[in-house]
């Protein structure tokens, strides 16, 4: 069972309100816990324990910090089986696939612990005569890192990891929605970092996320959440000129021209269109397809999805879990309904799944238009579109025609098609013949209003550091 208090310089404590707000099972709408539902005070406390700690942090050698970023690493894969339980149950993901989660997430933690004591900076060196010039990259202060619902710890550890890894102190404010996992790493790292280094509040975002932003102290707000999140946040920002990290939504294309290996895209789409009940910003949730390929596309990943098994999440054989909450799925049953109502076929699915839980059918939808909701705006459920493209320029200008630039895929047996759209795709990952593999050593983030700033890779380590010239005259 997860902690059910904030986690404030190293010791679990209620909102000073007594204030909670409850923690809800996706697969049978259950409360399962109550967390705080904490307000300014208390995160006015989880900024101060950051502040305190951050003087005895930012002298650690970047060896201490990614011995320690190594040991919460291990601390994961020691307690898997109750992280994937907790999550599984507070998200309504398949268990099955949460071992894949915790390895790529404690992957990630190494990477971080490794990749800073190998970070670079340009030369020392003499650029005006009698002086030398040096560059140093030093820590910023202290992080507020506000998480979304649909990866709970994996987007914590985006955050956390490459921000504890370059000397920053460390306030974590998870969704409301999926609290539980955060709480439970909380209770791991306390034997790992000094008290304050780590401390995670709850709490909704306009009474918690929100003071967070406006704390003077805080030195970098780094989100992954919705769009217009990231607007607000990025706005409040600039009252204290602070730095911001944004990862947003995504509206994923996925082209597939008529040379494509179609049983391969199939297979594909049917992973990456739907992992995660569909719950993925880059989700392989937006199909072009070539006018040769596209009735046997529409035809085989009908029948593919039709396959899913979709139900409880505790079940090892489910493929498909719910959506997070019955708000997630009355917006993706709005949706659905009116790309009906402006002319689109839903060709399977389509509907709620009756019963307890958040359930929605996994669906593919044909016939929409570009500039119809279900093509311009994320969806964020088990829903696929599938839309027939003329040529590789109309492709391009679809696949481009959006507000997000978050992900994208290309399927073709031709290289120099490939290398074409690779180089005119304006989003921030192109996948040439496969949708949704990440790897820690590469950067993920997005182009236009999907954010800007990088998860993963060298570059997000870079990202928490504020680079210092320092001169000296001989
Ligand atoms: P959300 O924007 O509703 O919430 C995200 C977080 O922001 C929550 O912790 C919330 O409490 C907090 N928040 C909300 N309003 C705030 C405010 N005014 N000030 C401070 N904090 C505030 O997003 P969500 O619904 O939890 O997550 C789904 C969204 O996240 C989708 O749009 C998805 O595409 C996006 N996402 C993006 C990536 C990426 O890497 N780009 C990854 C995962 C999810």
């Amino acid at each position: 069972m997860a902690p059910i208090e904030n986690f404030i310089g190293g010791k679990f404590v209620a909102a000073h309100s007594g204030r909670t707000d409850s923690v809800v099972d996706p697969a049978t709408g259950e409360t399962i816990a109550e967390v705080p539902s904490s307000d300014a005070t208390d995160v006015d406390d989880a900024v101060s324990a950051a502040e305190k700690a951050f003087g005895e942090w930012s002298q650690t050698t970047p060896q201490e910090r990614a011995t320690m970023l190594i040991k919460f690493a291990d601390a994961l894969e020691e307690h898997g089986d109750e992280l994937a339980s907790v999550e599984s149950r507070n998200v309504g993901k398949p268990i099955s696939s949460m071992a894949d989660e915790i390895w790529f997430a404690a992957d990630n933690l190494r990477f971080f612990g490794g990749a800073v004591r190998a970070m670079g900076a340009s030369a020392t060196g003499e650029y005006l005569r009698g002086y030398t010039s040096m560059v140093r990259r030093d820590p910023l202060g202290v992080v507020a890192s506000i998480a979304p619902w649909n990866y709970p710890f994996m987007m914590a550890v985006w955050k956390i990891g490459p921000a504890l890894a370059a000397g920053n102190t460390v306030v974590l404010k998870p969704s409301e929605l999926t609290p539980l996992s955060s709480l439970l790493m909380a209770e791991w790292t306390a034997d790992i970092f000094p008290p304050g280094v780590f401390n995670v509040i709850c709490g909704q975002g306009e009474s918690a996320g929100a003071p967070l932003v406006a704390d003077p102290r805080v030195a970098l707000v780094s989100l992954t959440g919705d769009v217009a999140t990231g607007k607000a946040i990025a706005k409040a920002a600039a009252d204290t000129l602070k730095r911001v990290h944004l990862e947003l939504g995504g509206k994923a294309p996925v082209i597939v021209f008529d040379d494509a290996d179609l049983e391969a895209v199939i297979e594909g789409i049917k992973v990456a269109g739907y992992v995660n009940a569909g719950q993925d910003c880059t989700a392989a949730c937006r199909v072009i397809a070539g006018a040769s390929i596209h009735d046997d596309l529409v035809a085989g990943l009908s029948e593919a999805v039709q396959s899913l098994v979709v139900g409880d999440p505790s079940n090892e054989k489910t493929e498909l879990g719910p959506v997070v909450s019955a708000e997630q799925r009355e917006r993706v049953t709005g949706m659905v309904e009116r790309a009906k109502a402006a002319g689109a076929e839903v060709v399977t699915g389509g509907t709620a799944r009756p019963g307890g839980g958040f359930f929605y059918e996994p669906s593919v939808i044909v016939g929409a238009a570009q500039t119809d909701e279900i093509i311009q705006r994320e969806v964020f459920g088990p829903v696929v579109t599938i839309q027939r493209v003329a040529d590789e320029g109309q492709a391009l200008e679809w696949a481009n025609g959006v507000d997000y630039g978050l992900a994208s895929s290309v399927w073709t047996r031709d290289v120099g098609r490939a290398m074409r759209m690779a180089k005119n795709l304006q989003f921030g990952c192109v996948w040439v013949n496969d949708h949704i593999p990440i790897t820690s050593e590469m950067p993920h983030g997005g182009y236009k209003q999907s954010g800007y700033g990088k998860d993963m890779s060298i570059y997000s380590i870079e990202h928490y550091t504020e680079i210092k010239h320092v001169m000296i005259k001989h």
